[in-house]
């Protein structure tokens, strides 16, 4: 068993104002597992996330990020956000760019990966999420989970060891989720170190390795699918799971 920790978070906390929206955060994510992150609207999911990819700025704690703790201070958060990537419930595309220049924008200037090296693993990308015959369309030609696809696969052209996802198909046509949590579950199949933030229940009994459940800012549960879901210990849980059942 591979236990090399790839996120590592003691005693995270951070406020809006006078809003308290984490309180104490403790997780660790292992190398290669998958971390579904579930909890009502403004439980401070998003913001946990965005912590973790430093969008949001901590007021305080640790995040330890492959073995180092990470000061946003001192430190390159582009170099963190090359290793960290992150998907958004509304894809957020470049509209004015196609598929392909929105995959290879990235690596071209904030890698310097010579632009033929860049084309041709956006090439792999799209082929490996399907839409190989997407490359030179504009976003506003492209499905919602075409979109997703895409954003997946421009987060990938990173080369990332984590990558995050924040409601990837929560603002998708019921229809459309599929695909995309097939391409995500393609993912995790191939290893790769995810945390997922999903209402997709079916996903994260299938999919996930853990369950972490916050509810007001505090992860009030975590366990494995089988615990979480057939065995939860909190009241709190057990009064979420029937309100999504
Ligand atoms: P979730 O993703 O679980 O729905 P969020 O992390 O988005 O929850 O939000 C948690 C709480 O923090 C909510 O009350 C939300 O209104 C508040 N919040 C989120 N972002 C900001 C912000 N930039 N400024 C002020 N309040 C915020
Ligand atoms: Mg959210």
């Amino acid at each position: 068993m591979n236990m090399r920790e790839m996120i590592k978070i003691h005693q995270l906390n951070k406020s809006f104002g006078d809003l308290h929206v984490l309180k104490d955060i403790d997780m660790t994510v292992f190398e290669s597992d998958v971390v579904c992150l579930i909890g009502s609207s403004g439980s401070g999911k998003s913001t946990l996330l965005r912590c973790l990819n430093f969008l949001e700025r901590k007021d305080n704690g640790q995040i330890i990020i492959e073995g180092k703790e990470v000061n946003p201070r001192t430190d390159n958060l582009n170099k963190i956000r090359e290793k960290v990537g992150m998907v958004f419930q509304n894809f957020n595309l470049f509209p004015h760019k196609t598929v392909l220049e929105n995959i290879i924008e990235a690596p071209i200037k904030v890698k310097g990966v010579s632009k033929e090296d860049a084309i041709s693993k956006a090439q792999q990308l799209l082929s490996k999420v399907g839409l190989e015959d997407k490359a030179d369309v504009y976003p506003s030609k492209l499905s919602g989970g075409q979109k997703q696809r895409v954003a997946i696969a421009r987060a990938l052209a990173m080369e990332p060891d984590i990558m995050l996802f924040d409601e990837p198909t929560s603002a998708l046509d019921p229809e459309l989720v599929g695909e995309v949590l097939t391409t995500m579950k393609d993912l995790a199949e191939e290893g790769m170190t995810m945390v997922v933030v999903t209402h997709e229940m079916g996903f994260a009994k299938e999919v996930a390795d853990r369950i972490v459940y916050m509810h007001e800012g505090r992860i009030v549960e975590h366990g494995t699918p089988e615990q979480f879901f057939n065995n939860p210990k909190e009241e709190r849980t057990r009064e979420f799971l029937k309100s999504t059942s």
